[in-house]
């Protein structure tokens, strides 16, 4: 299985600072066994795909709509994304479903999109502590998996990433046992839906004092990472995390 390590910066940095990242990325994090992929602020990705061109090195927007072109005010084009020389299209970050009202219906649409351009979807899905705490968590996953996915997609194009609504941002990893369970889960379903090649990754709160505990866990394939991955100094351990699972 693919070992994927990827960070999300949010609406953190700006070109300048963007540009500066990746030249001291490249002089220290070339040739590593996972493959890493950045998803830059919108309107730093031509900074980023300067930067990044001709390196193994993939990166991809945050967000992107399920067209090519249009009157479709403040969106972004996934084909220009492709264009640019982008692989990857962030979909569901809980902070898309819980700011701008993403829907599963949404996220399908954008994902199905992004797959008909040769772009990887990487799908987020995570159960709120009030889900979690009404012991809902594999029954959110379940009808987050089913709806997002209910398009049929391209196994090759698709990564899904495991984000606990309650330990994104927040320091609070989840537990291993509670890690490797939500895999086992989501691992089975997509088995069922003909995808079991597709990579698991679990984000919320990644650290390098916690990465190498959780790339021990069976069926975590990578992980997304926030915080952690707007510092060279804070990143490059977690990139380089080797998989024992
Ligand atoms: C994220 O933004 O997807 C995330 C997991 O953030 P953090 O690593 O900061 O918890």
């Amino acid at each position: 299985m693919k070992k994927i390590i990827a960070g999300n910066w949010k609406m953190f940095k700006d070109p300048e600072q963007t540009r500066a990242f990746f030249k001291s990325w490249k002089s220290q994090a070339m040739n590593l066994s996972n493959e890493v992929v950045f998803f830059p602020p919108t309107l730093c990705l031509e900074a980023a795909a300067q930067e990044l061109k001709g390196t193994a090195v993939r990166w991809g927007c945050q967000n992107a709509y399920f067209q090519a072109q249009g009157a479709f005010t403040g969106e972004n084009s996934p084909q220009v994304v492709k264009a640019m020389g982008g692989h990857y299209i962030l979909l569901g970050h809980s902070e898309r479903r819980q700011f701008f009202s993403e829907t599963d219906e949404i996220i399908a649409k954008k994902a199905q999109f992004a797959q008909s351009l040769d772009l990887v979807a990487m799908v987020c899905i995570g159960e709120t502590l009030q889900e979690r705490d009404q012991n809902k968590t594999n029954s959110v996953l379940k009808s987050q998996l089913a709806s997002c996915l209910a398009f049929k997609p391209v196994a090759s194009k698709l990564v899904i990433a495991y984000e606990p609504v309650w330990a994104i941002g927040t320091g609070r990893v989840a537990q291993p046992e509670q890690v490797a369970e939500a895999h086992a889960l989501i691992k089975s379903v997509l088995e069922s839906l003909g995808l079991s090649g597709v990579s698991v990754l679990y984000g919320g709160s990644v650290k390098a004092d916690n990465c190498v505990t959780l790339a021990g866990l069976p069926g975590v394939d990578g992980f997304l990472v926030g915080g952690a991955s707007l510092e060279v100094e804070s990143f490059l351990p977690i990139a380089s995390v080797k998989f024992t699972n």
